[in-house]
């Protein structure tokens, strides 16, 4: 066994390749598996997207249910993700009775193909009436089923599903998520097919989502209400150390953070997950893991396995995961850096810039279409990132800013802009590109990854948007750039076929001067978090759209319904029900860190204060009787007093904010009132606390400070 007493491989020594994919019904246990005739049917299902034949299914169902039994499953669940931006399963078991009053084991093609849970508990913005509760979940099944395993031993097979309303109305992330995939192939073939390439078929986004993570002490995690309750701290007086010497960032990784680490490959590799990199992060108690990039909608599946693993092992080794975007003011919060291309059923990634000139007419169109998509649709990009937790983030001296632009850098930039001028390149001296005719100059790797203050940086080989938040389904923002990318390729492939073969080459650097010309100002290479850069923005007019729910505004306009619509994402119903969604959803969570913060205020710092300030006077008394000077006393009850009263004040602001915020009707006019008054009586009650924190006796404060909770592991 491992020495690990912390690792539950059951191995007598880590054999990667024999764990990674073990819990996984992938496509080298299917073809062990399945009979020659169907494992080539659901090939063929799988790669063209045609619908699973009956037939097929009720082989492969039973060929997964053995594989299943054989690991320990005694239960199957549709595995789905609603518009909670959480995973939902209901487990049901194999067994089905038989005459003689004993069960067998079954699985059919029909239980693997459809699932039906009561849909009436998971929000759905008025797609679904309440007389109409079912909701239908369907196999997607581009993305494997596997093995979820918990600590005590059950072991469930679980099926990747889309889920829809009785009308096929997407009430989940992945239906839409799917469709946007399927709009930016569709857009890339043509294009690609413009320009001449005979055997690419199907072009699928592929990301790689680098996900931010705090760990804690458990001990201390159990003592704040608001940890518990909110994901992040309401209040704390700030370390006397916090990120400023640097230290964490790649540093050593401590043992019991390694060992934790450990396990959690293990159970990722398990699960197919490829785990890659794993490294502190800049903030104290801050890591990130990156797995190795895969198809979009498997990457969003395995990204949503990653962050319940990690709790869940964190659990295991007495550590809490904290995947909130901002768990503690003053040190950085957690993001997500979204890694995304386009590769080809032929071999290609689209944004690899190449080494012949055809290559990279195709490479300078693709980067085209970017620059087109992100900055039409700045918004909307912007608007699919947006959460509580991102508001806190955003903008905030760390994290990206809240406005949107692409790094290429310089270089790239150079070539772009002769390209649109039709002046010589600078850099390099090199005159005038033909695109199509000449060759890119080479350009050197390192040049294009310098930026990290870049909301959507070019990264030699793909695009990365470091926008998106640490506890966010990364769907969202994929669902964006995949249908935003689609608009602008259809628009290019419309110029490129009308061209036709003669005009190819001309058109293409048309193409590419447009894009430059009207799209150019996106660009920006120099540092995103001066203050130089919001002007130099507003001046572009580039949206800096500072909250979430402003830019969730973006997503309820006919332009927008429009888009998602042309593409067959999202229809203006389904849309709408979004925004619905994420604006009561943001209510929510304000609202419950509201009452957190009112009654941790009211049971817990209050008299914490009250009892430090009885002591004071108490000690005071007892001075004077002895006629001893009691100057430092006083001065410390007066400052205790006064932070008592002014947070008294504080408080009684906050609950009028959060009762009248209630009674607001519109629910768009409700969240801003959260935002706008609730949110703030929330901060300005916090300075009155941390200050008294910062005055009251270790012993007396009721809750684990800033530095026990940074730095105590
Ligand atoms: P860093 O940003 O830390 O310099 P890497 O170059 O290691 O990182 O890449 C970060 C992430 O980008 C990884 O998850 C990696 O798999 C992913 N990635 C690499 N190539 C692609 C691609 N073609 N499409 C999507 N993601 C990719
Ligand atoms: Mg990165």
């Amino acid at each position: 066994m491992c020495e690990d007493k912390a690792c539950h491989c059951g191995c007598e020594k880590l054999d990667v390749p024999k764990i990674f994919g073990s819990n996984v019904f992938n496509d080298r246990t299917m073809k062990e598996r399945l009979p020659k005739e169907t494992y080539k049917a659901l090939k063929k299902t799988i790669q063209q997207g045609l619908p699973l034949s009956p037939d097929v299914a009720n082989v492969v169902a039973n060929a997964m249910k053995d594989w299943a039994i054989e690991k320990g499953a005694t239960h199957y669940t549709h595995w789905f993700q609603p518009l909670t931006g959480r995973t939902a399963e209901k487990h049901d078991s194999f067994i089905s009775p038989t005459d003689d009053g004993s069960v067998i084991m079954e699985f059919s093609g029909k239980q693997l193909a459809q699932g039906e849970p009561d849909a009436s508990s998971f929000p759905s913005g008025g797609l679904r009436s309440t007389f109409e509760a079912r909701g239908y979940t369907a196999w997607d099944c581009t993305s494997p089923a596997f093995l979820k395993e918990d600590a005590s031993g059950n072991v469930t097979l679980a099926i990747p599903t889309a889920f829809c309303s009785y009308t096929s109305e997407a009430l989940d992330k992945k239906t839409p998520l799917l469709r946007s995939m399927e709009a930016v192939s569709k857009q890339a073939i043509r294009v690609l097919k413009a320009l001449g390439n005979k055997t690419a078929r199907r072009v699928t986004s592929t990301v790689g989502p680098e996900q931010e993570y705090f760990l804690i002490d458990k001990t201390c995690y159990e003592k704040r209400l608001d940890l518990i309750v909110s994901g992040r701290t309401l209040f704390g007086a700030p370390s006397p150390k916090g990120q400023e010497l640097e230290d964490q960032y790649f540093g050593a990784i401590k043992d019991r953070i390694s060992s934790f680490m450990k396990d959690l490959d293990i159970e990722l590799w398990k699960m197919g997950i490829s785990s890659k990199t794993k490294h502190n992060e800049v903030a104290p108690a801050q890591y990130e893991m990156a797995p190795i990039f895969s198809t979009t909608n498997i990457a969003a599946d395995h990204n949503q396995l990653v962050m319940e693993t990690m709790q869940k092992v964190a659990l295991r080794h007495d550590l809490v995961c904290l995947l909130h975007e901002k768990p503690f003011a003053g040190v950085n919060g957690s993001g997500k850096h979204n890694n995304w291309s386009l590769s080809t059923d032929d071999g290609q990634n689209l944004l690899e810039p190449g080494k012949t000139p055809s290559e990279n007419e195709q490479f300078l169109i693709f980067v085209s279409a970017l620059l087109m998509a992100v900055d039409r649709h700045a918004d909307k990009l912007r608007a699919s990132c947006g959460n509580p937790g991102n508001d806190l983030r955003l903008g905030a001296n760390e994290a990206p800013p809240a406005i949107i632009s692409v790094f290429m850098g310089e270089e790239f930039t150079n070539i772009l802009e002769g390209i649109a001028t039709g002046k010589k390149v600078q850099s390099r001296g090199q005159s005038f590109l033909h695109i199509g005719v000449d060759a890119l100059p080479p350009l050197p790797k390192d040049n294009t990854d310098r930026n990290r203050t870049s909301p959507f940086a070019f990264t030699g080989n793909k695009f990365e948007f470091r926008m998106v938040g640490s506890s966010a389904s990364i769907s969202g923002p994929n669902i964006v750039i995949n249908t935003i990318v689609a608009e602008a390729l259809d628009e290019i492939a419309t110029r490129l076929e009308k061209a036709g073969k003669n005009g190819l080459n001309k058109e293409a650097t048309a193409i590419v001067r447009d894009a430059v010309k009207k799209h150019g100002r996106i660009i920006f290479n120099g540092n995103n978090y001066s203050d130089e850069w919001v002007a130099e923005a507003k001046k572009r007019g580039l949206p800096n759209i500072k909250t979430g729910i402003e830019a969730l505004g973006y997503m309820a306009t006919p332009l927008a319904e429009k888009l998602f619509d042309k593409y067959q994402v999202l229809s203006p119903k389904e849309l709408h029900s979004r925004y619905e969604i994420y604006l009561e959803a943001y209510v929510k969570h304000v609202n419950i860190e509201a009452q957190a913060s009112v009654q941790m205020v009211r049971r817990l710092f209050v008299p914490a204060g009250m009892k430090f300030a009885a002591e004071l006077a108490a000690g005071i008394g007892a001075l004077k009787s002895a006629t001893a000077p009691a100057t430092v006393q006083k001065e410390l009850l007066a400052t205790v007093s006064g932070l008592l009263a002014a947070a008294a004040e504080k408080l009684a602001v906050l609950e009028t904010a959060i009762e009248k915020a209630h009674h607001v009707a519109e629910v768009a006019k409700r969240a801003e009132a959260f935002r706008d008054k609730v949110v703030v009586a929330m901060n300005a009650l916090r300075k009155d606390i941390d200050a008294l924190e910062g005055v009251t006796p270790t012993e007396i404060w009721p809750v684990p400070t800033y530095a026990e909770m940074l730095f105590k592991l």
